[in-house]
């Protein structure tokens, strides 16, 4: 299946801008990572509105997804306006596929959140869901303008989870099967708990113990199993 993935704003459109962070960047992070996770599983095609700081038409978004012919679009925002926690959207006038992978990848992106305000499972007649012909949703990611949540999207760990939440979403929403070479591990970033590297994955105990010791790198206590 083609996935298109929408990072939110971009070029001279920051989108929201508060405490030192700038939406156009975390939407595009967020989204090159979920893309990334997402090629591990099998048929899955992914296609970006954008993998730079560029600025989009919110036309073009939904262009682009509709002249490929993608099955899904995601665009990733962070929210802004006062506020805390995670909303998700479809468009008012969504069938009844959209709503149901609306409320299963909410749902896995609340469970993978954690703590988080759950603002609910919204709808709107937002550019990039009406005119896209295909399941579309528009995704919320907490307050940048809100200190508390801003602490979060600033916590590499935190946008991990947001990450997570949005992959395993899809992967429950459409039945995707990990791809039987893949090499990459999915497990939850979680709180605290160790990381849990299989060597049975790996062709041998070194890329594992390669794979453990970049994990630490990044902050995440790894032990290889
Ligand atoms: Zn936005």
């Amino acid at each position: 299946m083609k996935i298109v993935l929408d990072a939110g704003h971009g070029g001279h459109d920051p989108g929201a801008i508060a405490n030192g962070l700038r939406e156009k960047d975390l939407t595009l992070a967020i989204v090159k990572h979920i893309g990334k996770m997402l090629e591990e599983y099998e048929g899955v095609e992914i296609l970006y509105t954008r993998t730079d700081d560029r600025f989009l038409e919110l036309s073009e978004r939904a262009a682009i997804a509709n002249k490929t012919g993608a099955d899904f679009f995601l665009s990733v925002h962070i929210n802004a306006g006062g506020g805390t926690g995670f909303e998700s959207y479809v468009h008012p006038n969504a069938n009844s596929a959209t709503i149901a992978y609306q409320n299963v990848i909410h749902a896995e992106i609340m469970k993978s959140l954690g703590n988080v305000n759950d603002r609910g499972k919204k709808r709107a007649n937002y550019a990039v869901l009406r005119e896209t012909k295909m399941p579309a949703i528009l995704t919320e990611n907490l307050f940048i303008d809100n200190v508390n949540d801003a602490v979060k999207l600033k916590s590499e760990q935190f946008l991990q989870q947001i990450i997570y939440g949005h992959v395993q979403g899809i992967i429950k929403a459409f039945g995707l099967k990990k791809k039987e070479n893949s090499t990459q591990t999915t497990q939850k970033p979680s709180d605290g708990k160790l990381y849990r590297v299989q060597v049975g994955v790996f062709s041998d105990r070194k890329n594992a113990e390669r794979l453990a010791e970049e994990l630490k790198k990044k902050g995440y206590p790894a032990v290889i199993v």
